[in-house]
C-alpha cells in the first residue's frame, strides 16, 4: 500500500499529448465580454439544468466585477469537481442548452468556459498568495473511508475534509481520478490537468492512498468496522465483449483499454499500417475513440451501430464532432465474425439488419464500445443491485441498505457524467455530517440534488442487447 504519492508521477511520451484543446483558455477580455453579456435571469433555467445546481448567473456576475475568488468559491460550494466539470461537462445538454439565448436564436453563454476561466484564476490567484479558498473546520475525531479515488469519492471526501472529517481514499490504481485520468477525451481533459485538479482537492486535507484493491485485503467490512462511514465510489468494471468468433486476440478492442492506452500508456502508438478501424457502439464512449483515433491519423474511421443515429444513445453534438474529423456511422449493422488472416484482423462480418443479409467490412482493427460491467461482487450482503447491477441506494441520501455504507456515480447510475458523480458525493458527505449533527457551512445555494427515478440510460452504453 503506497500511501499519497504527490506529485504523481506521468509516464513520458504519451500519446495524448498529440491531441489539443478543443475548446482552448478564454483570454482576460473575452472572459469578460461573455460573462457581461449574461442576463443574469431571475429563475435562471441554466441553474436547474446543472445537476449540482451550481449558482450560474452568481458566479458569472464575479467573473463581470472582477471576483474571480468570490466566482470560484460559487462554483465550488456546489460543485467540488468545478474544475473538470467546467472541461467535461456535456454543457450543450445541460447548463449551455438551457440557457435562454437559445429561445431567443442568440447565441448561449459559454458557461463551461466560464467556469474554467474562473476556477484557473482563483487557483492560480490562491497559489500565488497566502490565502487558501477554503480553510477546513476543527477535527471532528471521525473517519470516512472511501472506495475508489474518481469524481464521486474525491467530491464526497473534499466536502467531508472541509467540514474538520478525515476522509480516507483507498485506489487500486497507482494513479487517482478514476475515469477523469483515464477515460476522459484529451482533447476535452488531458491527465496532467486531472492529477493537478486532485492534488488541488487533496490539499483540502484528504488522505489517499493508492495501489490498494478494497476487496479480500483490506475488505469492505474491515473498514466499515474501522471507519465513522464508507462511501462507494468503484465505478464501473471492465468493457463488454460480444463472445464473437476471432474475438480473442490482437487488433480487437475494448474502448476504454484503448482510451487508457492512448492516454497513459508510455510510448503507445497507432501503428502505421492501421489504417482502418471499425468501432462498434452508439454511446458516447464510440463517439470519443472514434474521434481520437481519426484526429491521431487514422485514415479511415467508422462507427457500427445495430440500429439507426435517431436512436444513439451519444449525444448529437458529439457524433458531430467527430464527423467533422472523417468519422462515418454505418446503421444497422450487428457484428457477427470477427475476420482474420492467421493472427491479423483482416475484417468485421455483420449482419445487414436491414437486407437480411450478411456484409464484411475490411479493417485493421475492431473497438468494441458496448459498455462496461457493472461490479457486484466483493461487498457486503447489506447492498443491494437493482436488475441492471447498479448499487441500490435512497435516492436522497445515497446511503445503501447498510446503515454505514452510501454510494455515488457510475455504480448507481450506471455510467453518466462527471457531474452526476460529483452531485452524488457532495449528496453523500451531507448525509454523513446530518448523522452526526454536523451543518455543513459550505452549502449550495440550489436545494440538494435527489436523484431521479428510475434513471435514464447510460449515455456512454450501446444501450440494449446487441
Ligand atoms: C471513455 C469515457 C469517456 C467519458 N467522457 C466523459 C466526458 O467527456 N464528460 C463527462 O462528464 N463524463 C464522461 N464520462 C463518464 C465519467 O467519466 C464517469 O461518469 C465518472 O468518471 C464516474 O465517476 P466515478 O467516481 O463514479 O467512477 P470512476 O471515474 O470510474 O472511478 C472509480 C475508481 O474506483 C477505482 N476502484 C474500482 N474498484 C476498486 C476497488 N475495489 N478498490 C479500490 N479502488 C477501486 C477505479 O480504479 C477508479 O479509479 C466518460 C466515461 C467513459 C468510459
Ligand atoms: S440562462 Fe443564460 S443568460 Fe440566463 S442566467 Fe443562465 S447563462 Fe445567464
Amino acid at each position: 500500500m503506497k500511501a499519497d504519492t504527490r506529485p504523481f508521477k506521468l509516464p513520458a511520451a504519451r500519446l495524448e499529448s498529440a491531441l489539443g484543446d478543443a475548446k482552448p483558455p478564454y483570454s482576460d477580455s473575452e472572459a469578460l465580454i461573455e460573462a457581461n453579456r449574461c442576463l443574469y435571469c431571475f429563475d435562471a433555467p441554466c441553474i436547474t439544468a446543472c445537476p449540482t445546481g451550481i449558482d450560474i448567473p452568481s458566479f458569472i456576475k464575479k467573473i463581470a466585477t472582477g471576483n474571480l475568488r468570490g466566482s470560484a468559491r460559487t462554483i465550488f460550494a456546489s460543485n467540488m469537481m468545478g474544475i473538470s466539470t467546467a472541461r467535461v461537462c456535456p454543457v450543450e445538454e445541460l447548463c449551455v442548452g438551457a440557457c435562454v439565448y437559445n429561445g431567443l436564436n442568440g447565441q448561449p453563454i459559454q458557461i463551461g468556459r466560464l467556469q474554467r476561466y474562473a476556477t484557473t484564476k482563483a487557483l492560480e490567484q490562491e497559489a500565488a498568495s497566502s490565502r487558501p479558498l477554503f480553510t477546513a473546520a476543527r477535527d471532528r475525531g471521525k473517519r470516512v473511508a472511501l472506495v475508489g479515488a474518481g469524481p464521486a469519492s474525491l467530491a464526497c471526501a473534499a466536502y467531508l475534509a472541509l467540514e474538520g472529517v478525515t476522509p480516507v481514499i483507498f485506489e487500486k490504481s497507482d494513479l487517482p481520478g478514476g475515469l477523469n485520468t483515464t477515460g476522459v477525451a484529451p482533447y476535452k481533459f488531458n491527465t496532467e490537468d486531472s492529477l493537478q485538479e486532485i492534488e488541488w482537492l487533496l490539499g483540502l486535507g484528504i488522505e489517499l492512498r493508492t495501489g490498494v484493491t478494497v476487496g479480500a485485503d483490506p475488505s469492505l467490512l474491515s473498514l466499515v468496522e474501522s471507519h465513522d462511514a464508507v462511501f462507494l465510489g468503484v465505478g464501473l468494471g471492465a468493457d463488454h465483449t460480444l463472445g464473437l468468433p476471432g474475438e480473442d486476440g490482437p487488433g480487437v478492442w475494448g474502448a476504454t483499454d484503448l482510451i487508457r492506452a492512448i492516454k497513459n500508456r508510455p510510448g503507445f502508438k497507432i501503428p502505421a499500417d492501421v489504417g482502418t478501424v471499425l468501432v462498434v457502439g452508439g454511446g458516447n464512449t464510440s463517439i470519443d475513440i472514434a474521434r481520437e483515433l481519426a484526429m491521431l491519423g487514422v485514415a479511415s474511421v467508422t462507427l457500427v451501430y445495430r440500429r439507426t443515429e435517431r436512436e444513439m444513445s451519444a449525444y448529437a453534438h458529439e457524433l458531430s464532432g467527430a464527423r467533422r474529423y472523417g468519422v462515418r456511422l454505418r446503421e444497422r449493422l450487428r457484428p457477427v465474425k470477427i475476420l482474420r488472416d492467421g493472427e491479423r484482423v483482416t475484417g468485421l462480418r455483420m449482419s445487414d439488419l436491414a437486407s437480411a443479409s450478411e456484409v464484411d467490412l475490411a479493417c485493421d482493427w475492431v473497438v468494441l464500445a458496448i459498455g462496461q460491467a457493472k461490479i457486484t461482487s466483493g461487498l457486503v450482503p447489506e447492498i443491494q443491485f437493482d436488475d441492471h447491477g447498479r448499487v441500490r441506494v435512497d435516492p436522497k441520501t445515497r446511503r445503501t441498505q447498510h446503515p454505514k455504507i452510501f454510494a455515488g456515480g457510475d455504480c448507481i447510475n450506471g455510467g453518466q457524467e462527471v457531474v452526476n458523480a460529483a452531485a452524488d458525493g457532495r449528496e453523500a458527505a451531507f448525509a454523513m455530517l446530518k448523522d452526526w449533527g454536523v451543518r455543513p457551512a459550505l452549502a449550495p445555494t440550489a436545494p440538494p440534488a435527489a436523484m431521479t427515478a428510475p434513471l435514464p440510460a447510460a449515455a456512454n452504453e450501446m444501450t440494449g442487447g446487441t
